[in-house]
């Protein structure tokens, strides 16, 4: 991978309306690829094989990781999540932006590796709305919902740390800035 610039990091806590955003995103701007990621969770319903995710045992994850098949990888509330290796480059081989949705410590790997990616940290309006979103959605049982509000708020005090905070007030709002952030 040799041209940095094309690599867009969101980063955002569970809840915070990254999925939106991101559709909206994608059907603004054609020559932005999202990268689907590997992960250990179990699917939730609805969610697709190869279209949200590649959902992997641990066993063939762990295989992976040795391999070096990930660009980045980090465990999320119990689970493994990781970028795919081979088909980010491919993408942007062939010219793409490729936007990253991952957490925190991916979001690290990959500033560190490649400094002149942008990442953007996507804030909620406040700590209940969050709550009430992750709650709303009903995907998570509780055990996993207070997993995900503890991570959240580390996520948050670390959010200093990328490039650009945006708080997620309205998602219209949050689109376009983040389009102007990527023209600029
Ligand atoms: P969810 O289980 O809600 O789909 O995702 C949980 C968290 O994992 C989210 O913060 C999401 O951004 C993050 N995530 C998804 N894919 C990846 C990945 O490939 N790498 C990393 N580091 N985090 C990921």
């Amino acid at each position: 991978m040799n041209n940095q610039k094309k690599l867009i990091i969101l980063t955002g806590p569970s809840g915070v309306g990254k999925g939106t955003v991101i559709k909206e995103i994608l059907g603004k701007d054609k020559n932005i690829w999202l990268s689907i990621s590997a992960t250990t969770r179990q699917p939730r319903e609805g969610e697709k094989e190869g279209e949200n995710y590649y959902f992997l045992n641990q066993e063939k994850f762990k295989e992976m990781i040795e391999q070096n098949l990930f660009l980045e990888w980090a465990k999320f509330a119990g689970n493994y999540y990781g970028t795919p290796l081979s088909s980010v480059n491919e993408k942007i081989k062939k010219g793409f932006n490729v936007l990253l949705e991952i957490e925190v410590e991916g979001a690290k790997q990959i500033k560190e590796k490649f400094p002149e990616s942008l990442s953007i940290f996507l804030l909620p309006p406040d700590k209940a709305e969050l709550e009430r979103r992750i709650r709303n959605r009903g995907t998570e049982k509780e055990e996993a919902i207070k997993k995900r509000l503890l991570r959240a708020s580390y996520e948050i005090s670390v959010s200093n740390q990328f490039d650009f905070e945006l708080i997620n007030h309205n998602v219209d709002e949050t689109v376009m800035r983040i389009i102007k952030l990527l023209q600029t």
